[in-house]
């Protein structure tokens, strides 16, 4: 597998059960604490950790901990989580201290839409931007 250093990720399949397959991604393991990341806020729907290559000052991924590729996955029953996930992106603005400042919330979609990682994230970009989004 290569490392999303080489600005390709893939998923892979470990597991064929009983008529199912797990996928590996990156992000339900680090979910899983299989992986390690720089935590900055859980709950039981929601996480929120550092991104590994920050694009600015303060760089967030705020994820779903139930596993949806993409936004163009969503469907009505995952209004709810992705509603939590905004909350949380709010909660983190307060307590980084840019509430009033102001931060960016956004999201990639798809392989124009420039995303990588195929579990639904939202980047939570603060302070000086470098060359994040339009
Ligand atoms: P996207 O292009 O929207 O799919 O963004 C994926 C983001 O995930 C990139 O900004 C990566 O730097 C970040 N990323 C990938 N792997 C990890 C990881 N293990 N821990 C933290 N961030 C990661
Ligand atoms: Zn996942």
């Amino acid at each position: 597998m290569r490392g999303i250093s080489s600005g390709v990720y893939y998923r892979r399949i470990i597991a064929a059960g009983s008529g199912g397959s797990v996928i590996d991604c990156v992000f339900c393991r680090i979910i899983a604490r299989q992986t390690a990341a720089d935590i900055e806020y859980e709950d039981a729907h929601v996480m929120a950790f550092k991104d590994i290559y920050p694009k600015a000052p303060v760089h967030v991924l705020i994820v779903p901990k139930r596993h949806i590729a993409s936004i163009a996955e969503l469907t009505d029953d995952d209004a709810e989580l992705i509603g939590r996930c905004f909350l949380v992106a709010r909660r983190l603005g307060e307590t980084k201290g840019f509430a009033d400042k102001g931060y960016r919330v956004s999201v990639n979609t798809g392989p124009e839409g420039g995303q990588v990682v195929y579990h639904v994230h939202f980047h939570f970009t603060a302070g000086r931007q470098r060359g994040h989004g339009a």
